[in-house]
């Protein structure tokens, strides 16, 4: 049984993506007890919706600081839980995923009063005394899926925006940081409303069958894989998406660093060592020259030791892989690889450690360069020139972020009109996303949609046209001319109405405020005048 009759028959969500070799195929859940769960949850929120608690802006400001305050009175538990899944050193958790939520969270509370209001567009002389304006509606139930990297950060901020664009939601966490996943259990129940916000636990087979019911809009953050998946089962109810995924994030660095190049390698080290490189905008793999490329390797070998000592695997500043099964992958990965590993290469199964690695003269057709290598390998491959890097990205999928470390402006210009991705950020890594007030999402492959400051506003509300009119008859006599039967001197008279005037660009309200207030400087003077004469 679902909460949709549209579901109750049709289980053919997985069928297409069976026949598709590049999806994983996975059971649908059959457990009834979580069935149970999820279609409670999915009722009580869309019964909350349905009351339109969530309209309201106090309880949406309410239920962000409740959030906040879940996090600041549990804060070294998000710590532990953080160290427990990857050994996330504590300053890369506080201020990578707790701080920066708290930002988020901040950043909603200060802009949400001017994010609702309704915005007044241009008109034409047809709708020119009329009202024009967008209106944010909030979508209603809205499923939040997250992935396992940054466990806190990519559950709570997409929940933020939900929140902030009043919706109900049910999230989520990626069952793969499980120790996260349990602390969102246990808290944020005791925090948020439990009619609208629902924490559901579970791994591929629960979110398969999450899958199946109706939602208002699906948020997910992952592998494009995965995403393939979720954009399927969402067509089936023509449910809106935003995809927030992966990819292979390429660094082009040039000569003309010159004597900056270990201020760029730590930036673009930082990076990609930051979680043990399990970032989705980490630096992926370096394009350069092989003249840069020594240039880059001799700095690499100073920066890893200034950033770690004399070992990575005993540094309180360096993660560990999630699981063994990625420790595998990447492994793998590495071991296949035909380039020289020139820094590292160093792994322990037993910890999930793989050291800092730089591989050089790595191929086009190299193991490393096959998928997003998600952990701490950087490759290297050589390149002629900036149009030869262009050319090699654009063979490649649309990544979610173009680094480009150079100073000459021609080359960053060509680079940011000749390549497509979801951000490009110029001599530095990462720090694209701590700009609240610019888009973060991905594009084509790399992902749907994105969210942060207004855009996630933005991202969690449908934009709903309005236009409103009274019955002015001056105006209903002009406009009469649209109503049969046509005549041509009518349709010539319409031509005039609707076509683009100069009077389009002016704002109505903003030419009247003027208007007002030239006048009452106007008579204010002339009054002036006139006393003046009169008596003095
Ligand atoms: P994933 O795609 O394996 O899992 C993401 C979520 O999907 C999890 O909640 C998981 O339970 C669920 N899921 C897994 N299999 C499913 C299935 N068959 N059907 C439905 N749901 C399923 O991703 P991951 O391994 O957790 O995360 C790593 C990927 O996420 C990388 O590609 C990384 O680049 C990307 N990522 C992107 C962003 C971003 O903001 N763009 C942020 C973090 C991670």
């Amino acid at each position: 049984m679902t909460t949709d009759s549209l579901s109750e028959t049709d289980s053919t969500c997985l069928i297409n993506i069976e026949n598709d070799q590049s999806y994983p195929s996975v059971v649908i859940s059959q457990d009834d007890a979580f069935s149970d769960t999820l279609l409670q949850a999915i009722l009580r929120a869309r019964d909350a919706f349905g009351r339109n608690v969530t309209r309201s802006v106090d309880f949406r400001i309410d239920q962000l600081k409740k959030l906040r305050k879940c996090i600041d009175e549990n804060y070294e538990e998000f710590v532990g839980a953080l160290k427990a899944d990857f050994r996330k050193p504590r300053m890369e958790s506080v201020i990578t995923e707790i701080e920066y939520v708290k930002n988020d969270i901040q950043y909603q509370l200060d802009h949400i009063h001017e994010y609702v209001k309704p915005q007044h567009v241009q008109k034409g002389l047809a709708n020119f005394f009329d009202d024009a304006y967008v209106h944010y509606d909030p979508y209603g139930v809205v499923l939040i899926f997250s992935a396992w990297n940054y466990p806190v950060q990519v559950l709570l901020c997409p929940l933020v925006g939900a929140i902030a664009a009043g919706n109900c939601a049910l999230i989520k966490p990626s069952e793969v940081a499980s120790n996260t996943e349990k602390l969102f259990a246990k808290l944020l129940p005791q925090y948020l409303d439990q009619d609208c916000y629902h924490v559901i636990t579970g791994g591929p087979e629960e979110a398969t069958r999450m899958l199946q019911e109706r939602f208002d809009l699906v948020f997910f953050t992952g592998s494009p894989v995965v995403g393939k998946i979720v954009y399927n089962a969402a067509a089936k109810f023509m449910t809106p998406v935003i995809l927030e995924l992966g990819g292979k994030s390429p660094v082009y660095i040039d000569e003309s660093v010159g004597s900056q190049m270990t201020v760029a390698v730590k930036r673009i080290l930082w990076g990609k060592l930051v979680n043990a490189g399990q970032t989705c905008i980490a630096p992926d793999y370096v394009l350069c020259s092989p003249d840069v490329q020594d240039k880059f390797i001799k700095a690499a070998k100073e920066v890893i030791a200034d950033f770690y000592k004399t070992d990575p695997k005993l540094s309180e500043s360096f993660a560990r892989i999630i699981n063994v099964k990625n420790f595998d992958r990447i492994n793998s990965l590495l071991s296949k690889t035909t380039g020289k590993v020139v820094i590292g290469g160093e792994t322990d199964r037993d910890e999930c450690y793989v050291a800092p690695t730089v591989v050089a003269g790595v191929s086009s057709s190299d193991s490393l360069m096959r998928e997003e290598i998600f952990g701490p390998i950087l490759p290297i491959v050589t390149v002629d020139s900036a149009d030869e890097a262009i050319a090699y990205v654009n063979r490649g999928e649309k990544p979610l972020t173009m680094y480009i470390f150079s100073n000459k402006k021609d080359v960053v210009d060509r680079f940011l009109a000749r390549t497509s991705s979801g951000s490009t950020c110029i001599n530095d890594t990462l720090m694209q996303a701590c700009v609240h007030a610019l888009p973060f999402g991905g594009v084509g492959n790399s992902g749907i949609g994105s969210y942060h400051g207004q855009f996630s506003f933005a991202a969690f509300s449908h934009s709903k046209a309005v236009l409103a009119k009274d019955y002015n008859p001056v105006l209903e006599f002009l406009a009469a001319a649209r109503y049969p039967p046509y005549t041509e001197s009518n349709t010539n008279r319409l031509k005039l109405l609707i076509a683009k005037s100069p009077l389009d660009n002016l704002n109505m309200r903003k030419t009247l405020s003027y208007a007002f207030t030239f006048g009452l400087g106007l008579a204010t003077m002339l009054a002036g005048v006139f006393i003046y004469n009169k008596y003095v």
